[in-house]
Order: C-alpha cells, then sequence, then structure tokens
C-alpha cells in the first residue's frame, strides 16, 4: 500500500514522500498509525550523529496505534487492538535474552542499527526500487507501519493514543532509570539533569519512587517550572560553577542519584560532581557517536558508581501494563509533558524545537479520531 511518510534521504535532508509499504511477514503486524512523539534520538539520526549508513529511513519510534492486520503466526495482538511500540522486539532467546537482559536482545539491537525488521530486510521502498530504513525498527512518522509483533505492545484501553505515544520510548526510558538502573528507594535523594522530554519523566518515576530531596537540573527556567509541578523539591539552574555547590549544599554533600538525560559530555561530568561518595550517576542521555567523556578518576576512590541505562534497562512488555495502570491511576501525567501537537508536516518545526532546546514534547497526529485529541487541544 502507498502510505505518507517522513523519509530521510541522508543527513539534514528529511521530506514527506509517498512511500510503498509491503504487507506484514511472519511474526510481523500492520499498524494504523495514530500518534507519534518526536524524541531527541530522532533528531540525532536525521542530522547524521549516529554513524553513517542510517538512511534512507523513515522516520520515529515513539508511537501508538491500532493494530490493522496480522502476519502468519502472531497470537498477541489481533486487528483492532491498541498498542504501543517497542524499538526492542526482543527475540527472548539470544544471550542476553535468556539472562533477563531483554533490552540488550543481540538480534533486536543489530537490526535496529541496520534499519530492518527482524528478518533482516525492510518492507519499505519507493517506486523505483530503493529500500527504505524502518527507523529504529519502528518507523512511525508514517501513516501506517509494519514492525514485529513483539514491537507492538498491547495497551490498556483507556489512554488516549495522543498520549500513550509517549509510553514506548520517553516514560519507558524514564521510569526504567529510575526502578530498573538506580532502583531507588524511598527517602533517597536523586537529581535530574536535563529537564526535556525523557527527563521529566525520570523526575517523575523519581517522584513516585519516593525521592527526596528531588532536585530538577536545567539551563532552562520554564523547564524547571514544569519540572516543579512534577513534583521536583528544588530547581537548580544548571550552566555555571555554581550548579554543583548548589546541588552539594541542598543535600548535605550530594545527591544519591543522578540522572544525565541530556546526551553531553559536561552533563555527564555534572552528574558524576553531583553525586556523594557511594552514590551513582545514571546516564540516559544519547550523545552522538564518537563523543568521549573525561571524569577525575579520585572520584572512584569514594565508591562512586557511573552506568549507564538503555530503554529502561528493564522488559518493555511487563514494565508497560504497570506505566499504563500508573496513567489510569493519574498518578502519571502524559498530557503536561506535550508542549506541541502538530500533523506530520510538523515534524521540521518538531526537529528545529529540539535543536535549539525549546519545548518538551512534539507529538505527531496521524489520524486524529484514533489519536482520540480534542480539536481545542491541537
Ligand atoms: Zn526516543
Ligand atoms: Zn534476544
Amino acid at each position: 500500500m502507498r502510505i505518507r511518510a517522513a523519509v530521510l534521504n541522508e543527513p539534514h535532508s528529511l521530506h514527506i514522500e509517498e512511500v510503498e509499504l509491503d504487507p506484514p511477514k511472519v511474526g510481523e503486524v500492520l499498524v494504523n498509525v495514530a500518534a507519534a512523539g518526536v524524541c531527541h534520538s530522532d533528531l540525532l539520526l536525521a542530522d547524521g550523529e549516529l554513524g553513517d549508513g542510517r538512511w534512507p529511513m523513515v522516520l520515529g519510534h515513539e508511537g501508538a496505534g491500532i493494530v490493522e492486520e496480522i502476519g502468519p503466526g502472531v497470537t498477541g495482538v489481533a486487528p483492532g487492538d491498541p498498542v504501543v511500540f517497542s524499538i526492542v522486539p526482543a527475540c527472548r532467546e539470544c544471550v542476553e535474552c535468556s539472562r533477563g537482559r531483554f533490552n540488550l536482545c543481540v538480534p533486536a539491537g543489530e537490526n535496529g542499527v541496520r534499519g530492518t525488521l527482524l528478518d533482516g530486510s525492510s518492507r519499505l521502498g519507493r517506486a523505483d526500487g530503493t529500500r527504505l530504513q524502518h527507523g529504529l525498527m519502528t518507523a512511525c512518522f508514517a501513516e501506517r507501519t509494519v514492525v514485529a509483533a513483539e514491537s507492538a505492545i498491547p495497551l490498556t484501553r483507556g489512554i488516549p493514543l495522543w498520549q500513550a505515544a509517549l509510553l514506548g520510548c520517553g516514560v519507558v526510558t524514564g521510569f526504567g532509570a529510575v526502578r530498573n538502573a538506580a532502583r531507588v528507594q524511598a527517602g533517597e535523594s536523586a537529581a535530574v539533569v536535563g529537564c526535556g522530554g525523557v527527563g521529566l519523566q525520570v523526575l517523575a518515576a523519581a517522584r513516585i519512587a519516593g525521592a527526596e530531596p528531588l532536585i530538577a537540573v536545567d539551563r532552562d527556567p520554564i523547564k524547571l517550572e514544569l519540572a516543579r509541578q512534577r513534583g521536583a523539591t528544588h530547581a537548580v539552574e544548571s550552566g555555571s560553577a555554581a550548579t554543583v555547590a548548589r546541588i552539594r549544599r541542598l543535600t548535605g554533600g550530594g545527591v544519591d542519584y543522578a540522572f544525565e538525560v541530556v546526551g553531553r559530555p559536561e552533563t555527564m561530568r555534572l552528574a558524576w560532581d553531583s553525586v556523594r561518595p557511594g552514590g551513582t550517576a545514571v546516564v540516559v542521555g544519547l550523545a552522538p557517536k564518537g563523543i568521549e567523556v573525561a571524569l577525575p578518576a579520585i572520584g572512584f576512590l569514594s565508591d562512586k558508581t557511573i552506568r549507564g541505562s538503555y530503554y529502561g534497562s528493564g522488559d518493555v512488555r511487563t514494565d508497560m501494563p504497570e506505566l499504563a495502570a500508573l496513567v489510569l491511576a493519574g498518578e502519571l501525567d502524559l498530557e503536561g509533558v506535550v508542549s506541541h501537537v502538530a500533523p506530520l508536516e510538523g515534524v521540521f518545526d518538531a526537529l528545529d524545537r529540539l535543536r535549539r532546546g525549546q519545548g518538551t514534547r512534539t507529538v505527531l497526529v496521524l489520524d486524529e479520531e484514533l489519536a482520540g485529541i480534542s480539536p481545542e487541544r491541537q
């Protein structure tokens, strides 16, 4: 079928085009995309910062929609089911999956970088025969997409899909960093460096975990205000030598956990410096390929830990129902982190805002009715 999609032809060259989408093969599903969030990783891909060879590609990896058709052998979802996309369709058999590290699934990771589905091929192409890569195995800046069945996570009904779209990347990533990577306990202190789309989810998760004090750190006063509304006990403006000193003063020597949600060496350093002896810095932010970070090694003498967290460091299949339950219980607000709502054509402005560090999340609405968004919100 022919669909409209945002295609990255080469770095800095994104176009809305009509492309050809092949039907789902064994173990795949066709999804009618309702809405998709524009994430910082989309910007890195669009600017060619994640390495060569990642184009031509249909972008988009955070989204939700309705299953329209299932390929042979699919049992977990049926046509009509609302689903959220997962960018790591875990095989549940490889060396990482067998150790329970589903977010690090080897074939999912390899095909994700290659821009293909799990059988190593693409369902996307142009009329001239050019094959197109699937952005992070999802390619949801498009009216429809074909994904591995494991990438279509059933969604509890009751959450409007324009909000549910955020669950698949920003929310899973942010909550998993707190719950699965750091395992923050009530009464432990935390700082969140970078309060954009994902950072605000880290903050919400830390608040629900009972982190105290909970310090929001950002260079943008507007984002700091949003962070306060989402439960930050303190807000510290970053960008000066006084930032670390303030965090240390607020916590009597440093936080138990500092989450870096920017993807820059200077904020990784800031997170490391903000951690107390024995504490842990968790790097969630994605840095461009080739970027290195330097840390004062003396910090290791005080039992400090630094670790990464990719896609929530857990199992998206078991985490998703819990996250949906938090939304339905009113404990996790998704609407408040959406700063802009736009049609597919809004992807260009959304990427520009990310480039300038403005706004939190833009949600692209592919189908208003399916997305369940009221005209006033747009
Ligand atoms: Zn993302
Ligand atoms: Zn696996």
